[in-house]
């Protein structure tokens, strides 16, 4: 695709790196197929080709309008087109771009800014969003059945092992996942003991930084990076003689965004090298299991046939789609079959709340692929995908390490 950039964007960064991925496509339509947004709505501007086709525009005419804004909003980056596309076209990258120059040409009602810097604050913020889901929990009773399904319930923890082992790691604690589903890296460590591996977490580091990232607050987001970087530091330089092996994230939202910390912040020459050690060093916790021997961990109790919910940031930016079937297989479980597995379940991040129709058309649609071999229990690999599944479904929805952890939940 051939693009003139705007004298506004000839020699921005942006506008190069957009024009280098743009160039990549060749119009093809073959990621309209893999679309859930297209495939909601049949809207060729609520596909990845129009989506680029918008972005175009605006890199050409120096302008973007409403629409524009509309239709990369709605946009999942599900990062599905990706792993479609036989043209390599980086579309993950080129939107945050265009969602970036969008937001700089279309400004936002008053109350649809506030009410994206509240959930940006909120959900990013540790402390306040423990603090929140706390009080929504102890009122949880009382509520009506709509909104009671919408807070998860308490989850208990359980005890974790002090660490013991020569090999270390780092786990991200991240925001939203230490407050609503802490035993996630609870059972990540136990779990990790057992294999002679101590997974240590780091208190001043806390969000990954896509919250801010994917609400087009760029600035903040690589502020929430630098803060990780700072915190992780003293135990990942290299020169350092207790230099911890990996980067673990629990959630694999988290973990496709530090794979990006390298790139994000290559241009600020304070942290580009750390930025860029922080990527090596990262990893979702099923590419650390894919690595070990899981005899340890055996045997299981029987719990009957388990449905993998592969998160989007999973199979398509991480790029690790057979990762967990492939491990609950080595560990004894019995899976069941799913269809659409390359579909987003409508999560996304803050999606589920902005924008609530389509979210909840997929999450049904998710279910309904999920059930056809009536499981027993679901189980995903990312905090808001287990919490979208949560609430609608009828059976356990897990994080897949908890499966691993003896006793069963
Ligand atoms: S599949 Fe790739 S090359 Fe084809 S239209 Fe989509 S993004 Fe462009
Ligand atoms: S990231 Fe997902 S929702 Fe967005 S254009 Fe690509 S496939 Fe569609």
């Amino acid at each position: 695709m051939h693009v003139e950039l705007h004298q506004n964007y000839r020699e921005s960064p942006e506008g190069k790196a957009a024009k280098d991925i743009l160039s990549a496509c060749v119009h093809c339509g073959f990621c309209l197929a893999t679309c859930p947004t297209y495939l909601d709505s049949q809207d060729e501007r609520d596909s990845p080709r129009g989506r680029i086709y918008l972005i175009k525009q605006l890199l050409e005419t120096g302008a973007a309008s409403q629409s524009t804004q509309t239709h990369l909003d709605r946009c999942l980056t599900c990062r599905s087109c990706e792993t479609t596309c036989p043209s390599g076209v980086q579309y993950g990258a080129l939107v945050d771009i265009g969602r970036r120059l969008t937001e700089q040409q279309v400004t936002r009602p008053n109350y649809e800014r506030a009410f994206r810097w509240l959930l940006r604050k909120l959900i990013s913020n540790q402390q306040l969003f423990g603090f929140l889901l706390k009080t929504g929990q102890f009122f949880r009773p009382l509520l009506p059945p709509f909104l009671r399904r919408a807070i998860p319930p308490k989850q208990t923890q359980g005890a974790t092992p002090a660490a013991q082992h020569s090999r270390t790691m780092l786990v991200l604690e991240g925001c939203v996942q230490s407050s609503a589903t802490p035993n996630t890296n609870a059972a990540a460590k136990r779990v990790l003991d057992k294999l002679g591996i101590s997974l240590v977490s780091v208190k001043k580091a806390a969000c990954c930084g896509a919250v801010n990232i994917h609400l087009s607050a760029h600035e903040d987001g690589l502020d929430d990076m630098r803060r990780n970087i700072d915190a992780w530091w003293p135990l990942i330089d290299p020169d350092t003689t207790a230099c911890a092996e990996a980067i673990v994230s629990t959630a694999s939202g988290c973990g496709s965004m530090l794979a990006d910390y390298g790139d994000l912040l290559a241009h600020d020459p304070a942290y580009a090298a750390r930025a860029s050690r922080v990527t090596d060093l990262a990893k979702d916790i099923s590419e650390i299991l894919m690595q070990e021997n899981l005899e340890p961990l055996r045997p299981h109790s029987d719990i009957g046939r388990v449905a993998v919910h592969t998160p989007c940031s999973l199979q398509h930016a991480l790029n690790l789609p057979g990762a967990v079937p492939e491990i609950l297989n080595r560990a004894g479980f019995e899976l069941a079959d799913t269809t659409e597995k390359h579909l987003c379940c409508g999560s996304a991040g803050t999606y589920s709340i902005l924008q609530p129709g389509i979210s909840a058309r997929l999450l049904d649609n998710k279910l309904q692929a999920l059930n056809i071999d009536q499981p027993a229990v679901i189980a995903s690999a990312n905090v808001g995908c287990q919490l979208q599944l949560a609430s609608k479904a009828d059976i356990p929805v897990l994080h897949w390490i908890e499966l691993l952890d003896e006793p069963a939940p």
